[in-house]
């Protein structure tokens, strides 16, 4: 391994690199997002990824999910346009039906489930798009399998795993893999020329050339289910508005992190927080940045 460059990512940063928005600006330059997930058993962890996409700043967000769970993804998002997956008992198995096509970015993975087909899906969708794609949740399990591919895409591919899922992604155990949390990432950045997430308290965004960034913005009130589908929207978000990948992954975690602290100060606890409390907290956080 080589030696690794290692930085804080702190508010001055975040200031210094944070997209803003411009005047002449249209939908179509924010970007057009790709969110492929979901399934009967876990509608809303797709509804909550698009939802915090569009929240902080997207342009326009599409959903992929299963027909079955269509109905209550789309009532918690208006704003997005739908497009149908096959599904086998609920959870997705199939091809995209109006393909993957003139996205922006792709995030894929979130509740989508562990069927067979989906493997398939995630492969096409590594192979034919040319767009980042960011893969989380369930995707991460079947991006095991896939890793030769991972490693021959031309654009960047960003994977966000949470200990455990970084764990199986390595072949290895959580305690080996938290007695080095900063070796692992490296190692996996740069042997499949990935960018890795590794989330926790303390967030570690390790890019393709083995440059670290450490964020630690966020309490306990985050640990709690969905906190993660909100950070893969908000990354995808944001990767769409930066030119430089690391600084929109950066940002991102600091955005989650932050929204997640202000709130836990002034109108929640760490107790009663839900991830849906973040997604709708971002604006005040945003406020005070763009
Ligand atoms: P996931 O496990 O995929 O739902 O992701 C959890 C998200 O919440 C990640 O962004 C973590 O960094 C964050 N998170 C979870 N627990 C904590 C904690 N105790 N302190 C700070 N952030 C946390
Ligand atoms: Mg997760």
């Amino acid at each position: 391994l080589k030696k690794a460059k290692r930085k804080l990512w702190e508010k001055r940063d975040v200031a210094a690199t944070f997209p803003r928005r411009n005047a002449y600006a249209h939908k179509g330059v924010h970007g057009k997002a790709l969110f492929v997930g979901g399934s009967f058993s876990m509608p809303g962890s797709i509804a909550m990824a698009a939802r915090a996409g569009l929240r902080s700043g997207a342009g326009l967000a599409t959903v992929a999910t299963v027909e079955s769970a269509w109905p209550s993804v789309a009532a918690h998002i208006p704003e997005a346009t739908y497009t149908r997956v096959e599904e086998e008992a609920g959870s997705m198995v199939g091809v995209i039906d109006s393909g993957i096509e003139g996205y922006d970015a792709i995030a894929i993975g979130m509740g989508m489930g562990r069927k067979e087909g989906a493997e398939a899906m995630l492969r096409n969708v590594l192979e034919k798009s040319t767009c980042p794609v960011l893969i989380d949740a369930d995707g991460l399990y079947h991006a095991k399998q896939l890793l030769d591919e991972v490693s021959v895409r031309n654009a960047p591919v960003i994977l966000t795993p949470h200990p455990g899922e970084m764990a199986h992604l390595l072949g290895i155990k959580v305690p080996e893999l938290l007695a080095r949390p900063f070796e692992w990432s490296q190692r996996l950045a740069s042997e499949r020329g990935v960018y890795v997430v590794l989330k926790g308290p303390a967030t570690i965004i390790t890019t393709p050339e083995g440059t670290q960034y450490v964020e630690t913005s966020g309490n306990a009130g985050l640990a709690k289910g969905g906190s993660g589908d909100v950070l893969s929207g908000i990354l995808l978000a944001m990767i769409m508005q930066t030119s430089s990948v690391a600084d929109a992954l950066c940002n991102g975690c600091f955005l989650h992190g932050k929204t997640a602290e202000r709130l836990t100060e002034d109108s929640h606890s760490q107790v009663d927080l839900l991830a849906t409390d973040v997604v709708e907290g971002l604006s005040q956080t945003l406020r005070t940045f763009s």
